[in-house]
Parts: C-alpha cells; sequence; structure tokens
C-alpha cells in the first residue's frame, strides 16, 4: 500500500506547491469513455479541424524508420527553412516541443525568485504556471471592461504601468487565448519601445495565421528594432500538428543563446521536425485552412447573436461568448450530446464559453445542440 499519511507537497519548491496544472480540452477518447457516447465533435482545443497537411503527414512518415536515432538536436533543416520564411538568421530560432516549451525556456532563462513577470487577466494559462514554478511573481493586470471594443483583451497601458525593476518578462498573447481578442500595431509597437531595456518582451502568436485585420502586425518584422523581443509561433494550430508539439521562438540571437542554454538537447523529434518543415512549406494548405477558418467563423458568430449571446471579437480559430449562469450547465448538457467545449471560468470569465471553429457540419451540430440546450429548439 502506499503510505498517504506523508505530505510530499511539502518537500516541493514554494512555486511549485502553489501551482494548478493546467486543464486541457477534454479529450474525445474521456468523453466516449464516460457516457458511451461514439459520435463526439471536439471543439475545445483549437485544433485545425482540417486535419495535417498531406505533406506533413507524408514526411512525418519518412522519418518513422529512423526512430532509434536521436533527432537533430540542434534542428538544422527546420530551423534554416523558419529562418529563410521569416528572413532572419537561423541563429534567431528556438525550437520548442510547442510553443509552450519555449514560453518555459523563457522563463527558465529569466525567472527566478524576486523577480516579476507580467501579463493581462484572461491571458494564456500557461503564462502564470512557467512564471510560478520559476519561483517568480505573477503581477497580473487588470484587462479591458466588457465595453471595450476589445472587450476583455489586453490593457497595454495598465500593463506598462505595472512593470518595476523587478519585471524580467511580460507575456503579450496576440491575439490572445481564450477571448480572441487583439492588439493593433502602433499601440502594440509603442508599448515596445516604452518597456525598460531589462524586460524580455514576449509576443505569443500562436494563431497569427488567423488574424485578417490589416492592422494586426506581425512582430516578427519588429526582430531588428527590439533586441528583447521574442516573438513565440505554434504549428499546433493553423498548421495542425499539435500532436507533435513543435513550435519555436524568434529573437535576438544572443536571447537565442540564452534560451538555448535551458533547452533539453532534444526537445523536439525528427518526426515533428520534419512535419513541421514540410507543412511550412504547404502554402496551399495553410491558405486552405484560414479561409475555411473566416468561413466558418463569420457564421458561427452570427448563429450564436441570433441566439442573443454576446460574443467576443475573435482574429483566431475560436470564439468566446457569454452564457450567463446556466454556463456550466449548458457546458455539460453539450458534453452529453457528444460536443466537446472549452469552459473559461478558470480563465475568470465566468458564464463564458469557448468554441474552435470546426468544420462546417460540426459547427451546425453545435449550433444545433446548443440551441436546445438553451430551451430555444
Ligand atoms: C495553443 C497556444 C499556445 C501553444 O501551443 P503549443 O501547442 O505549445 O505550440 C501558445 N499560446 C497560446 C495563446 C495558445 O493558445
Amino acid at each position: 500500500m502506499l503510505d498517504r499519511t506523508i505530505d510530499l507537497s511539502q518537500l516541493a519548491v514554494p512555486g511549485v506547491r502553489g501551482l494548478q496544472p493546467y486543464q486541457p480540452g477534454k479529450p474525445e477518447s474521456e468523453l466516449k469513455r464516460e457516457y458511451g457516447l461514439d459520435d463526439i465533435i471536439k471543439l475545445a482545443s483549437n485544433e485545425n479541424p482540417m486535419g495535417p497537411s498531406a505533406r506533413a503527414v507524408a514526411a512525418a512518415e519518412g522519418e518513422l524508420r529512423g526512430a532509434h536515432r536521436y533527432p537533430d538536436g540542434a534542428g538544422f533543416a527546420l530551423r534554416q527553412g523558419l529562418a529563410r520564411h521569416h528572413d532572419v538568421d537561423p541563429l534567431q530560432v528556438t525550437l520548442g516541443n510547442g510553443s509552450n516549451d519555449v514560453l518555459a525556456m523563457v522563463a527558465n532563462a529569466f525567472l527566478e525568485e524576486g523577480r516579476e513577470a507580467v501579463f493581462s487577466a484572461h491571458a494564456f494559462a500557461v503564462y502564470p504556471i512557467v512564471t510560478q514554478a520559476a519561483g517568480a511573481r505573477a503581477v497580473v493586470v487588470p484587462a479591458n471592461g466588457p465595453r471595450h471594443a476589445m472587450p476583455y483583451g489586453h490593457d497595454l497601458n495598465a500593463m506598462a504601468a505595472a512593470v518595476t525593476e523587478q519585471t524580467r518578462v511580460v507575456f503579450v498573447a496576440n491575439p490572445n487565448n481564450p477571448t480572441g481578442t487583439w492588439l493593433r500595431s502602433a499601440p502594440l509597437q509603442a508599448f515596445l519601445e516604452g518597456l525598460p531595456t531589462h524586460v524580455i518582451a514576449v509576443v505569443d502568436e500562436a494563431y497569427v495565421e488567423y488574424a485578417d485585420d490589416p492592422a494586426y502586425p506581425d512582430a516578427s518584422a519588429w526582430l531588428a528594432d527590439f533586441p528583447n523581443l521574442v516573438v513565440t509561433r505554434s504549428f499546433s494550430k493553423a498548421h495542425g500538428l499539435a500532436a507533435f508539439r513543435v513550435g519555436y521562438g524568434l529573437s535576438h540571437p544572443a536571447v537565442a543563446d540564452l534560451l538555448n542554454r535551458v533547452r533539453q538537447p532534444f526537445n523536439v523529434s525528427s518526426v515533428a521536425q520534419a512535419a513541421a518543415l514540410a507543412s511550412l512549406q504547404d502554402r496551399d494548405y495553410i491558405a486552405q485552412a484560414v479561409a475555411l477558418n473566416a468561413e466558418q467563423r463569420d457564421w458561427l458568430r452570427a448563429e450564436l447573436e441570433e441566439l442573443d449571446l454576446t460574443v467576443l471579437p475573435s482574429a483566431g480559430n475560436f470564439l468566446c461568448f457569454r452564457v450567463g449562469d446556466a454556463a456550466d450547465a449548458v457546458y455539460q448538457g453539450l458534453l452529453q450530446r457528444g460536443v466537446i467545449l472549452r469552459p473559461v471560468a478558470n480563465y475568470d470569465l465566468p458564464g463564458h464559453l469557448r468554441v474552435t471553429v470546426g468544420l462546417p457540419a460540426e459547427n451546425a451540430r453545435f449550433i444545433d445542440a446548443l440551441r436546445t440546450e438553451l430551451g430555444r429548439g
């Protein structure tokens, strides 16, 4: 028998003792086990509903027979490809086991007890986790109010005001998850210009491909202007490779050098590296994914508004909407109908749910199920 009387949690470092683990979207297999359902749609984790690029799958398959070899720890080919794609030097690229890994590297390289990381309320859940795990203090800045043009989005003035001598990192999600809100070019550039040089600015662009506002900035274009800038990108969302865990950071080479000191030597598998490179080159696949998302996001928004629900602006492949007190009951009811959404009360957005833009038939089925749950059937 395991002895459950010893409090092993006391052995952990203080930051870890107080940590709540990341809550992922409910996996389909779990809902299958729990409810005995087999016709399930998962609109909970902002995955690309089209599946991966066929070229990425072929490239991954090509690597399988070499599985007995360690991957290229330096990720030479993928970093070359990314450098060409972004018109930067390969020394500016840091590969991550998902961009999550890059966020953790930033925390490990720049944060510790006595230092602070600044980020917005309702921002991506990984920022508080990596900050606390590094022993640093999380400074959570109140977001825009509900009546702002970007409700619950980042308030850059308030974030700038929260920066102190102790601040070493600011995390900015653009667009933000779970709200979908985004920051336009001029204010974000002004924010970066105003940051003291002892602060590393992380601009997390996990959903960059989907952002269609002409005023939305590609922060990677500013790398030459801001030596303290780290832009993170992911292959998990528009590139449809979430299972492979691959993302990257773009930064000044000196910052990349620091990140690489804390990077695990073989953090991205050979299969993932090959798939990511092929996906990067499959422009048609990305164009198709983005077009489908734009069309279906508009359709979903119109349907949700037709149900009198308030929908936040979104530049991503998901929509966050307000249900009110019934949000949890609606979430549970949808689960029983085989539709998995993401509750966002843990993002301090009680009464809201987040839905990933799926395929047309999935979106239609979700709306039908929601209408029934809301008693509008
Ligand atoms: C999904 C997501 C990521 C990271 O995903 P990875 O799978 O680790 O690349 C990063 N930031 C935001 C805002 C996200 O929503």
